[in-house]
């Protein structure tokens, strides 16, 4: 490596033949003279997401730099507001890009590497007219100037990186939304990526702050992680061949300790109990991350539980005002369907038609609820809208006499066939072993024999096995499983009754909700649904439960169920499984709890619900879950099983802390400390 000359901070500078700005300090370019504006672009303006997060801002959206360079980053960052700009009606939330450069490019050299990129003009000029006319050795500790009519502020500090930035005051929530990480690589400018530049990194940011860099040093991601970042290696552009990408998400200097998971080392080999939808995508997702899986299904074939209804709707679960529970199902929606279209590409089908769904509005209170949603418009309407009567029957090709709220992207899938073509894409990696038949009765710990702490041994009616990670997600039969006991999970039996099609309904054309469902037909039949039994766990169909679906549909369109005129004999079939359900309709996802030692952990919480104590949540080692689904897995297991993958892969997980934690398995007994509804023994 050549050594540095640091006199001044002076800037050696040569040009490449084809006018790539060469510093011969570091022996580096300042980009790739091939792809250097288009692999910029994708490195720090795309994969930090600056265009969709700038219009989702509602305050100034801050962007910090180290290594200013030519200024090429900036105008790329200029020209992402710009085009973020054009494409909203309202002005954008302000930007304020602050970048640190210890060996200034002068006026001349900045004009000179520039030229090479005539598409970002006027943008160019605007940066060189506002750049300081210094000599090198004389520019001034920092530099500020406007662009774009004052939206745009730039800050240029002429230090060292961690210097620099030591001098930003953080504001309470942090500073900085997103890092670009630019300063020549580690192995030839180690003094810049220091231990200080870490800990201001790590001062700085905001929950949620991202960041890119080309490098994917090792020591670089340990620094990264041990300040809370998430961090994936993923495929860069031009001559790099990969890139890093963080999330700032475990930050020990804000989190509350309880939302802090702990350390895990990506495993290798996961077992993963049950054989339904959570399972496919769990399996799904942590085979697509390069782990292997071990799946036990008690069945004799996969999905024979909650997944082997005939058919299925999938539509998220909105409020009126956006609220947590609905901001999880809206996510998880389009997470569910990116997913299946994704299964559905690769080429294994499955029956499903994204029809529409309507919840009709049958009754006063459902007439008031559909007012509400018109008048709030908290929703786009590509994902609910009030339609009226005659627009209604329209969309379901079928006389209706009530109005309702249409969801124009749901739909409905065979489940059972869904599920199996999922197992088939994972197994597809040859990373999947499924064990049917297998029965998971009792886990037991056993000692741990290396970092990677203990292991599981499973009692089976096959035998023991034994499991490094174990990831539970058998749906209700998981909750006689000794050690989720102290979890709220609760069985609920539903029996859905599948009816012959005749000549009034099989033209319906989109998924009816009134108090059950109703849905257009698929191989000769419609499913109506379901009952609802608490704490009932027999799986025998029952013919009053029958009648009882039937009787739904008659009580809420009786208008409809007699143009239908179903009797006794059009009954196809019925089944009855068990719905997981969870205390507040969200999923459980992420490391099992020790209630115990949560107990010991935050006395604090009953006084000072916002007590910050920095002990990671206790949790049972190398035990997980993705449980809870209830009636919605369809909707919402791809999204949990990729925070699951995200928490054992150590990847940046889908969703900021708070939604994380309002899905994570130890919010009920962190909320039953705070309501002091629990104390230490
Ligand atoms: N982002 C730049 C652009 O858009 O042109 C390119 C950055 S170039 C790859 C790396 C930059 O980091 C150089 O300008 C270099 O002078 C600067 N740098 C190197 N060590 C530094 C340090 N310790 N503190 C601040 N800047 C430093």
């Amino acid at each position: 490596m050549k050594k540095l000359d640091k006199t001044n901070n002076s800037n050696k500078l040569s040009y490449h033949k084809d006018g790539t700005p060469y510093c011969q300090n570091f022996d580096d370019i300042y980009f790739d003279s091939e792809s250097g504006y288009l692999q910029s672009d994708f490195v720090f303006i795309q994969k930090n997401q600056i265009c969709s997060r700038l219009q989702a801002a509602k305050k100034t959206f801050t962007v910090a730099e180290t290594g200013f360079g030519t200024g090429l980053n900036f105008l790329l960052t200029l020209q992402a507001y710009q085009k973020a700009q054009q494409a909203l009606s309202q002005p954008l939330a302000p930007l304020h890009f602050i970048s640190v450069e210890k060996y200034p490019l002068t006026k001349a050299q900045l004009i000179q590497s520039l030229s090479l990129f005539p598409q970002l003009q006027p943008l160019t000029s605007a940066l060189t007219h506002n750049y300081p006319d210094c000599a090198t050795g004389e520019f001034p500790q920092s530099f500020k100037a406007t662009f774009l009519n004052g939206q745009v502020s730039l800050t240029l500090i002429f230090e060292d990186a961690a210097h620099g930035f030591s001098s930003l005051k953080s504001l309470q929530h942090g500073l900085v939304d997103a890092w670009y990480l630019d300063g020549f690589s580690p192995a030839k400018n180690p003094e810049m990526w220091s231990k200080d530049l870490f800990s201001q990194i790590g001062r700085l940011s905001k929950e949620q702050a991202t960041l890119t860099t080309f490098t994917v040093a090792g020591f670089v991601k340990r620094q990264l992680r041990d300040i809370g970042f998430r961090l994936e290696k993923i495929p860069a552009q031009g001559k790099k061949k990969e890139m890093m990408l963080g999330v700032m998400q475990s930050n020990p200097l804000t989190n509350k300790g309880y939302q802090l998971r702990p350390r895990i080392i990506k495993p290798q080999h996961v077992s993963i109990i049950g054989g339904g939808i959570a399972s496919a995508c769990a399996a799904y997702a942590l085979t697509k991350q390069g782990v292997k899986v071990t799946l036990y299904c008690k069945d004799s074939s996969l999905a024979q539980g909650g997944s082997s209804n005939a058919i299925g709707a999938l539509y998220p679960l909105l409020h009126q005002q956006k609220d947590d529970i609905s901001s999880f199902y809206q996510q998880a929606f389009w997470r569910a369907k990116s997913l299946y279209s994704e299964i559905a590409e690769q080429g294994y089908s499955f029956a499903h038609q994204w029809c529409g769904l309507l919840e009709v509005s049958y009754k006063e209170a459902l007439i008031k609820r559909q007012q509400a949603f018109e008048e709030l418009n908290t929703w786009p309407t590509n994902l609910i809208h009030g339609v009226n009567a005659k627009q209604a029957s329209d969309l379901a090709n079928i006389d209706l006499p009530y109005g309702g709220l249409f969801m124009p992207k749901a739909g409905w899938i065979s489940p059972q066939e869904l599920v199996k073509q999922v197992f088939n894409a994972a197994k597809a990696t040859n990373r999947l072993k499924v064990m049917t038949d297998t029965h998971i009765t009792k886990i037991r710990q056993l000692a741990s024999t290396n970092e990677n702490g203990p292991s599981w041994s499973l009692t089976s009616n096959q035998g023991e096995y034994n499991a490094s990670v174990l990831v539970i997600c058998g749906g209700a039969d998981a909750i006689s499983i000794e050690q989720l006991k102290p979890l709220p999970l609760t069985a609920t039996r539903g029996q859905v009754t599948s009816m012959k099609s005749n000549k009034q309904i099989s033209k319906l054309s989109t998924v009816i909700c009134h108090k059950g469902y109703l849905t257009p037909e698929n191989k000769g039949i419609h499913c109506i649904g379901a009952t609802f039994q608490k704490n009932d766990t027999n799986i025998t169909t029952v013919k009053a439960d029958d009648g009882y679906n039937l009787t739904m549909l008659d009580k809420c369109l009786p208008a409809l169920s007699s143009t239908i005129n179903w009797q006794e004999q059009d009954i196809s079939s019925s089944k009855a499984r068990l719905r997981c359900m969870s205390q507040d309709h969200l999923p459980l996802v992420g490391a099992v709890p020790n209630v115990k030692e949560h107990i010991a952990a935050y006395p604090h919480l009953a006084k000072d619900k916002n007590w910050k104590y920095k002990q990671a949540a206790p949790c049972i080692d190398n035990l997980y879950l993705l449980l809870g689904l209830g009636a919605r897995g369809l909707c919402s297991a791809p999204l949990a099983a990729d925070i699951l993958a995200a928490e054992l892969c150590n990847t940046p997980y889908p969703l900021d802390n708070q939604m994380l934690f309002n899905l994570s398995p130890n919010r009920f007994i962190i909320r039953d400390i705070i309501k002091r509804k629990v104390t230490e023994e």
